[in-house]
This record gives structure tokens, sequence and C-alpha cells, in this order.
């Protein structure tokens, strides 16, 4: 045996006494890492970081199981815009069917410096007349809940995302909730609360780009540019069950312990 093949092998050996004093139990040793006669000299081996000093975000760039690059989390970019702005441009709109048989745009209201938001679907018929959002039994409904955790109405912002009432109510299709989103995720961009309320399915869809239901997800906070999502039951559903407005309080807990505990 020659010398150098002597060197190798009492290095591997220290190597592996060391991997087994760190608790390596075994390794694997495949046909294409043990090279038939020149064999690499064993590297030093560096010590397993703690885990306290593991930093919480990986760093740039971030690489898959695959090797390919893993997309970095999408953050919500500051907004300089104002909320007259966004109304001014969306004006007496035209751009989507719905205009046809509304009688008002119906606009977020509320408190623009807002940690907690409220997004519905699109107004209904109090809601056209009045040009507010939730103002009608349902909205009366979603009063109470935003007083149930402790805030008043005027403390939180109310939307929609469509602006102009659908027909007889019905849900407003892809392309309509397509082109009205934009000035909603504007108005989003603006105020960044710390936390949204998504109310019902077609809110929840169109927000969070989902084809999961709202009972699949309801009582999970989800994400929406680094904001926390908290998908529950539309107010106008509790109105038809009440059995389920025990869960939406479960669901409301969770937005108010979250924002108590990130004053
Ligand atoms: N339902 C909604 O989704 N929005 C309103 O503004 C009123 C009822």
């Amino acid at each position: 045996m020659s010398e150098e093949l002597k060197n190798i092998i009492a290095e591997t050996k220290k190597q592996l006494e060391h991997l087994r004093v760190l608790g390596v139990e075994g390794i694997q040793v495949t046909a294409a890492a043990a090279p038939a006669v020149v064999a690499p000299r064993p590297q030093p081996i560096k010590k397993p970081t703690p885990v306290e000093n593991i930093p919480a975000t990986p760093a740039e760039p971030r690489t898959s199981l695959f090797g390919d690059i893993a997309p970095a989390p999408v953050k919500l970019t500051p907004s300089t815009e104002t909320f007259e702005q966004i109304h001014a441009e969306i004006g007496d709109c035209t751009r989507c069917p719905l205009h046809l048989e509304r009688t008002h745009v119906v606009h977020t209201e509320g408190n623009r410096k807002a940690r907690l938001m409220f997004v519905g679907e699109a107004p209904g018929a109090d809601e056209d007349i009045q040009a507010r959002p939730f103002v009608g039994r349902a909205g009366q409904l979603l009063t109470k809940i935003i007083e149930a955790i402790g805030l008043k109405r005027e403390e939180v912002l109310i939307g929609n995302v469509n602006r102009c009432r659908p027909p007889q109510n019905r849900a407003p299709t892809t392309e309509e909730a397509t082109t009205c989103k934009p000035y909603l995720l504007r108005e989003i961009a603006i105020v960044q609360p710390k936390v949204i309320v998504v109310l019902g399915n077609t809110a929840m869809k169109n927000l969070l780009d989902t084809r999961e239901g709202i009972t699949r997800l309801r009582g999970r906070f989800q994400d929406y540019k680094g904001i926390k999502v908290m998908p529950t039951f539309h107010p106008a559903y509790l109105l038809r069950d009440p059995s389920k407005k025990r869960e939406t309080w479960e669901d409301l807990k969770m937005v108010r312990d979250y924002l108590d505990s990130h004053p």
C-alpha cells in the first residue's frame, strides 16, 4: 500500500470518528462518491450551526429541493396614492357591465389608518342606494361583529371587491371582479392594515386567488403580500344560518388576539 493511500485511510478514519462524536450514525457511499483509486482529500468538518444562530429568513438566492430558484415572498409596495385620487380615477365607471343597473359606485369607507380591514363581495340594494358599504341587514350584523371584538365601526376599514351592485345580488363574474379588484388592492397598499378579514367565498377567492372554499380556509390565517388574512363566513350567510355564528366568533377572536399581540 502506498504511503499516500495509508494517509488517506488514516485521515478518513479520523473524520469518521469525528462524525460519530457529532451523532452521525451512518453515511451512504455511492460508486460515484467512492472512486476506485484517487479519493479527494477529506475536508475539515464544520460543526453544525446551533439552531438559535440559523437566520429566520434564508439568505438570497434561495434554491429549492430541485435546484431551481424559489420565488422570494411578495411584499406589498408602499403607496403614495390617496383614496381621493383612486376614487376620482374610478369616476362614473363604465368598465364592466355592472354599471348598467347600479345607482351608485360604493367606495371603501372607514379609517384610512386602520389596523383591521373587512372585505366583502359587492354592494347589495341598501348599499347601492346609500352609496356606503355594509349598511343593510348584513352590514348591521357586521357592525355587531366589529363591536364584539372591542372596536368601533369607524376604527376599521370596510370595502368590497366590486363597487357596483350585481343585478339580483348575484355573485360578480370573474371578469367583473378582475376589472374592479385593482382599486381595492391599491387602497390596501395605502392603508397596509395588519389584518384583513375576507367575508365569504367570493371575496376570499378574489383576494387570495385561491380555488379553496371558505369552509376549508376559514379560521386559518392566510397571507396577502405580508398582510394576515382571515377568511370567515359572510354576515349575509350568518343571517341565513345563525348556527355558523359560533365559528365566525372563533375566527374573529383569533383576529382580536393577533391585533392585541401586535400593537
Ligand atoms: N354584502 C357585501 O358583500 N357587501 C356589502 O357592502 C353589502 C352586502
